[in-house]
């Protein structure tokens, strides 16, 4: 035993960034530029993610929260509003919708893809409803055709959280070329990252104007010499430093996800027919997969998720938890959501375990990886 753990590798982590020397470098020249908020390399990432994103407007921010609550502000949204949204999630999807005033309205997701389910959206469409806020969970697009129609039915403005799918594409088309306010995420655990960061893609030219305004103070230049604010905006813009870091990341993104399918590709080639977890929907090429999230068979087993969880970690393998349900948080239970209302995102919060997947991870770790959570699950079943 004690041979075996002289042997036991270094600790694979489920995430982790990929910075090259270049990147650094450009940090570096930033510093030494004197010039270190937005500025020139700011215009410069807006510029290269709109050509990303088709030629649509982007404006970046200090983050996808930041870019979410704006692009809520800027389609008028606020009190006695309603927003639907997938009871799955991270946290700050439903957040947002709080933080401008409006009641969020949560539906249910399907099992597999964790994405929000349009027939329950529909059915919770009411008079007070101004908007969809649904989520490309894990990269994999949402039904854009179904999406789009029935906000378009309804006259429903549509906030895609895309903070997972930069990259992605739906039958051909990137996430971001098409649709209302598409809002990309760079945090580091990220498909791409600015350290902190976030962009909004598409958005009317009025609703582009009160973005920059909210990202910025409300301030516009009215003369030569002089400022007016024109409504009590915040502070959310990128820095150069940041910008500098998110053109390094641009540049490789599609190298990165390729990396992140054929790892997937190994998780699915060594768990082809029986697999010990419940697979996600696997997608199609325009899987940009920025999560890798199987459902532990609980049921079957003796052990929690926890001890699950403790049991990677003793052979090397860190693991995470993406995500538990919305409803159930004090702050949403306090809204008068309760057990019981969304089974697929509540048997998913219980179940759902994130294994590695990042793009400077092997095959061989794939592989590593499979093994130990063969040998976790075969001494844990009841
Ligand atoms: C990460 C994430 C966010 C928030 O992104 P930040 O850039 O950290 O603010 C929002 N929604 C989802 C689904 C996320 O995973």
């Amino acid at each position: 035993m004690n041979a075996l753990h002289k042997h036991t590798p270094p600790l694979l982590p489920f995430t982790r960034p990929l910075i090259d020397e270049e990147t650094i470098q450009a940090v570096a020249e930033v510093l030494r530029s004197g010039w270190l908020a937005s500025g020139p390399k700011v215009a410069q990432l807006e510029a290269e993610l709109s050509r990303y994103c088709g030629g649509r407007p982007v404006r970046v921010e200090t983050s996808a929260t930041a870019g979410l609550e704006m692009a809520l502000l800027a389609c008028g949204i606020g009190a006695g509003d309603e927003v639907i949204t997938p009871a799955l999630s991270f946290v700050a999807t439903a957040n947002v919708i709080r933080r401008v005033g409006a009641h969020p309205v949560f539906v249910d997701v399907g099992l597999d893809s964790r994405n929000i389910d349009l027939q329950a959206a529909a059915a919770a469409i009411t008079p007070r409803t101004r908007a969809i806020l649904p989520v490309h969970f894990a990269g994999l697009p949402c039904d854009m055709d179904a999406l789009y129609a029935l906000a378009s039915r309804h006259r429903l403005r549509v906030i895609e959280d895309a903070a997972h799918a930069i990259g992605s594409s739906w039958r051909g088309r990137r996430i971001g070329s098409f649709g209302d306010l598409v809002v990309f995420s760079f945090h580091p655990n990220k498909n791409m990252t600015t350290i902190e960061g976030g962009a909004i893609c598409g958005g009317s030219a009025e609703e582009l104007k009160l973005i920059e305004l909210h990202r910025w103070h409300g301030l516009v230049k009215s003369g030569p010499d002089a400022f007016d604010a024109l409504l009590p905006g915040g502070k959310s813009n990128l820095s150069d430093v940041a910008a500098a870091v998110g053109l390094g990341q641009l540049r490789r993104l599609e190298e990165f996800n390729a990396k992140r399918r054929e790892l997937v590709a190994r998780y699915y080639e060594c768990w082809g027919t029986e697999a010990p977890v419940r697979l996600p929907e696997r997608g199609d090429a325009g899987h940009s997969w920025h999560v890798f999230t199987p459902l532990l068979p609980l049921e079957e087993l003796r052990i929690s998720r926890f001890e699950f969880m403790e049991a990677m970690k003793e052979r090397g393998i860190g693991v995470g938890v993406h995500y538990p349900a919305i409803h159930l948080y004090s702050a949403y239970r306090a809204l008068g959501y309760r057990a019981g209302q969304f089974p697929n995102a509540e048997r998913i919060g219980r179940e759902t375990v994130t294994l590695p997947l990042f793009p400077a991870m092997q095959l061989s770790d794939v592989e590593r990886v499979v093994s130990a959570v063969e040998a976790v699950l075969r001494g844990a079943r009841r």
